[in-house]
């Protein structure tokens, strides 16, 4: 029979590593808490078209990365309705799905973040994989900049609790309103056209389906071309560039360095005005850690009426990439499962597995372990490894005397306690 493995691209995070992802998702939302966001809980499958429409036909998500469509019945291969579903590749089009579904906006401008799953079929290497973790966070119903600069305040604030602040920079673009962009992309697919030989071929292929994608390219003889192309900037209208202006005027006040990078325009289709990536030179070429922006025009797009969208701005952080990072600059010290481990005779194990119950009732935030009834050598071996602080041990003499012994692991001292007496920790 074949070995059943985990998927390609699909990862288990074992007790020591998960106890690490806790403590950094703890930090996280405490800011999340400290700036007044609430949480959403999503699902992870929808309807196909919401990606189709939500993320946009010409982004790598959706023209190569969509991942499995899952049926609603596996044994008979189709849901009731024959529809297509997917797992969600990213946050935040199922995220203004329902806000639009709940009409979560009507008098209020709500303020949402979430974490989880997503899925893309990429091809897996360090910091990329197929099923990965983000924090997406949507601001919505503000078109003002503090609303930009405020996500961008919150993430340095988060980088700055996670000891990682030193090693991420801010990058920071503007991609302009769309009436502005199509002037500039009629500009931009002249010039990229006069030099079509030159570019690569995603680059070639990119030039009618999403030119602006073109700026992003490795390819260094693209690059080499693209210094002569002309500039986004210089397309802008007065509004862009003054909300643009603000935004880094926040960052000015808020203490928070940035570079503008004209080439940035991040990969999904629905991003107007400011585009910012949080970016680290310890990943290699999985640099960006968290990338967001604004998307005035996505919810009128998802409720299939332009006319009624309303302003937003999001961004997504990619939790596996963190978590490299933070291994590699600020790694958070192994912890221990366990503060206490009771160990017994076999023949007192029940007095044992009684008091144990008790101590974990009237101590509710200790964590309290226990072997099995093997033997008590076995057991020991199991407390000594456990790196607990202390070790209970019951015998036939303590179940006798109503005591526990209490070992403190670090001194080897041994004191015996009354077994009703919770204290000893
Ligand atoms: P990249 O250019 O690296 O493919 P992206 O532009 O596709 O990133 P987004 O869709 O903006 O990424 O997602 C936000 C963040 O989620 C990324 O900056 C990254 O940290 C993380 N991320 C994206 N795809 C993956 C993946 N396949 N595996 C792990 N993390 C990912
Ligand atoms: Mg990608």
């Amino acid at each position: 029979m074949t070995k059943l493995t985990a998927i390609r691209g699909f990862n288990d995070i074992l007790p020591a590593e998960s106890a690490k992802w806790r403590k950094v998702e703890h930090i996280l939302m405490q800011v999340l808490d400290a700036y007044g966001f609430g949480q959403i809980r999503l699902p992870m499958v929808e309807n196909t078209d919401l990606f189709a429409r939500g993320v946009g036909e010409a982004t790598d998500i959706v023209e190569k990365e969509m991942f499995g469509v899952v049926h609603g019945n596996q044994n008979t291969g189709a849901d009731e309705d024959d529809k297509s579903f997917t797992l969600r590749p990213e946050g935040t089009a199922g995220c203004v799905r329902a806000v639009i579904e709940h009409n979560l906006t009507r008098g209020d401008t709500p303020k949402l973040w979430y974490m989880g799953a997503m899925f893309r079929y990429e091809r897996p290497q360090k910091g990329r994989y197929r099923q990965f973790a983000q924090l997406g966070v949507e601001s919505i119903g503000s078109p003002l900049p503090d609303a930009d600069a405020e996500l961008i305040a919150m993430t340095a604030m988060m980088w700055r609790r996670l000891g990682v602040f030193e090693h991420v920079s801010l990058e920071l673009n503007t991609l302009g309103e769309a009436h502005e962009r199509i002037a500039y992309k009629t500009a931009l697919v002249e010039y990229l056209t006069a030099h079509f030989d030159g570019l690569d071929d995603d680059s070639q292929r990119r030039v009618s389906t999403n030119p602006l994608r073109v700026l992003d390219s490795k390819d260094e003889q693209t690059q080499a071309i693209l210094l002569g192309a002309p500039k986004l900037s210089d397309f802008l209208g007065e509004e862009s560039r003054l909300h643009f202006e603000q935004v880094q005027n926040y960052l000015h006040t808020l203490g928070i360095d940035f570079v503008i990078n004209q080439k940035l325009v991040r990969g999904l289709d629905y991003y107007n005005k400011t585009v910012f990536e949080w970016v680290t030179d310890k990943l290699g070429s999985q640099a960006t850690v968290c990338g967001g922006g604004r998307y005035d025009g996505l919810i009128g797009i998802i409720k299939g009426k332009p006319e009624q969208s309303e302003p937003a701005v999001g961004f997504a952080m990619g939790l596996e990439r963190l978590m490299l990072l933070i291994e590699a600059v600020n790694p958070i010290a192994d912890t221990t499962a366990c503060d206490v481990f009771v160990v017994a005779g076999e023949n007192v194990y029940m007095n044992a597995v009684l008091y144990a119950n008790e101590l974990r009732t009237h101590r509710p935030n200790l964590r309290v372990k226990m072997a099995s009834a093997t033997s008590l050598k076995s057991q020991m071996k199991k407390a000594d490894k456990s790196g607990a602080g202390f070790t209970v041990i019951i015998g036939d003499d303590e179940v006798s005397s109503q005591t526990v012994s209490v070992k403190n692991m670090a001194t080897g001292e041994q004191v015996s306690y009354a077994m009703m007496d919770f204290d000893f920790y």
